[in-house]
């Protein structure tokens, strides 16, 4: 039967996944109807994730900077801070985005649909919006919906004081001391923002390591740095009783490195997000879920039914943006009879801190437990002329190789602009590039770029112009 309205494409959320699936599959001359329940379209990553968490990281950077060139002759006076100011600016960002996508979606025809979906039958999601109930009946579906804040349960969540990443990126007042639990990307970008802003960050971390994802080496020049600007970091710590006084928020802790209970005016909760896998009536219908709440899809993003497509942080990690628009891009084509498939090698992480850790690939870690027969090539950025003008020679650029056919397997970077760098080993990576490849490929000069060819000359043994 048909709906109140009726698309060949429905799509389910209209995060970074589900705007490039439904603007694809119009491009491709699919009648589209999108579904969202805000009133903005961009999901978490334009709303409240990647972009004014950026926003608010470069005048984090700015802030730093300026601090920083003390050192070297320039002195400038403390920041005079107007965190309305700042929020207008950040929030112009963000609106300059989301109002474009608004005129993207127009341009293309496809139609807005803003409420709750939940699905009724295989072929029908039920849509709560402000003038009540809409049926939107379809022949191919993309659910795109996303995945929100995890926490931890048993904590005094009504608490104003205890926040999470969204509530950080409000920016409503800069706390005095501010404990950030998670010292995964989003805790250690937030930590980054507020530290910059004048707050005393303690940061605590169940692992043995920040960003328990990426390789070791590439963690401690990042360490190193805000372990003198930051009060506290505990690692293989946990919280385990937060008590809400009004003095402040008093915290236990447990583990090798374990502080005494301390008190801090602002909790910011950062451990990890949720799949939105059993909020939108999927199981009710039959489509796979695991225990997590992921959406299972095959290669061609699939889920256990062959017109239900499902793509970004629904389906699993890593949770990122980049991810999200690659796979919506694909579910489109295939939808429109392409044939195509997920194959690619590599998904690239970045944390945006300061310094940034940027890695894909195989991880150094990953090469070991698989027994990989490799080769690491690690160059230190204080033999590059540009970082060492820069001032920022703590960087590390790492080439994790294969032993026999000299092919790139992974990469991993940790310095200023790490995030930019790791876009050409990426696309080595896809070619199937070897290290004479790279070694051969003139890089300009003086650049961090530069700081791949010769990671790559080490493997190689050619390395001559240092600095
Ligand atoms: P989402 O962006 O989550 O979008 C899902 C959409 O579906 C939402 O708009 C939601 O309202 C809507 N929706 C859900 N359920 C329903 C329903 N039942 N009915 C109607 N609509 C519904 N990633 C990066 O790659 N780089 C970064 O720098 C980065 N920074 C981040 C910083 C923070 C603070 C956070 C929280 C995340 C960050 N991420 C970053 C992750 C990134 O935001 C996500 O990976 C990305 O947004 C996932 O896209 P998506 O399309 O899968 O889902």
């Amino acid at each position: 039967p048909r709906g109140d309205l009726h698309a060949e494409v429905v799509v389910l959320g209209a995060g970074p996944g589900g705007y490039t699936a439904a603007f694809r599959a119009a491009d491709l001359g699919k009648k589209v109807i999108m579904i969202e329940r805000y009133a903005t379209l961009g999901g978490v990553c334009l709303n409240v994730g990647c972009i004014p968490s950026k926003a608010l990281l470069h005048m984090a950077k700015v802030i730093t900077e300026a601090g920083d060139a003390e050192n070297h002759g320039i002195v400038f006076g403390k920041p005079k801070i107007s965190l309305e100011k700042l929020r207008t600016w950040k929030e112009s960002v963000v609106g300059k985005l989301t109002k474009g996508l608004k005129t993207l979606a127009k341009q293309r025809k496809v139609e807005i649909l803003h409420g709750t979906g939940k699905f009724a039958t295989p072929h029908m999601i039920q849509v709560e919006t402000s003038e009540g109930k809409k049926s939107v009946s379809f022949d191919h579906c993309i659910i795109a919906a996303g995945s929100n804040v995890a926490r931890i349960p048993g904590f005094p969540y009504d608490d104003p004081r205890i926040i999470d990443s969204t509530g950080a990126l409000k920016l409503e007042k800069i706390p005095k001391h501010m404990l950030v639990i998670g010292g995964g990307i989003i805790g250690l970008e937030m930590a980054t923002v507020y530290a910059a802003l004048g707050s005393k960050i303690s940061i605590v971390e169940f692992m043995d390591q920040l960003i328990p994802g990426a390789d070791s080496d590439l963690i401690k020049p990042l360490y190193r740095r805000i372990k003198k600007r930051y009060e506290a970091i505990y690692l293989e710590t946990r919280v385990t009783e937060i008590e809400a006084r009004k003095s402040g928020l008093t915290v236990s802790f447990e583990g090798e490195n374990a502080p005494a209970p301390q008190t801090y005016d602002c909790i910011l909760m950062a451990v990890g997000r949720r799949p939105n896998g059993f909020n939108i009536g999927a199981e009710s219908i039959g489509i796979q879920i695991d225990e997590k709440g992921f959406i299972q899809v095959d290669q061609q993003l699939r889920t256990s039914f062959t017109h239900i497509f499902a793509i970004g942080d629904i389906i699993g990690s890593p949770m990122l943006a980049h991810k999200a628009t690659y796979e919506g891009k694909l579910a489109a084509e295939i939808i429109a009879g392409h044939k195509v498939l997920l194959d690619a090698r590599t998904i690239p992480s970045v944390a945006y801190t300061d310094p940034e850790v940027a890695w894909m690939g195989l991880t150094e870690h990953e090469a070991k437990k698989q027994e990989i027969e490799y080769e690491k090539a690690s160059f230190p950025w204080a033999a590059s002329g540009r970082a060492i003008s820069m001032a920022r020679d703590e960087g590390i650029t790492q080439l994790i190789l294969d032993k026999k056919t000299r092919r790139i397997l992974g990469a991993g970077i940790v310095g200023i602009n790490a995030g930019e760098l790791i876009a050409e080993t990426v696309l080595a990576l896809e070619m199937g590039v070897d290290m004479e490849d790279i070694s051969l490929t003139i890089h300009p000069h003086p650049t961090l770029s530069e700081t791949v060819l010769f990671a790559a000359e080490m493997a190689e043994g050619t390395i001559t112009d240092l600095y």
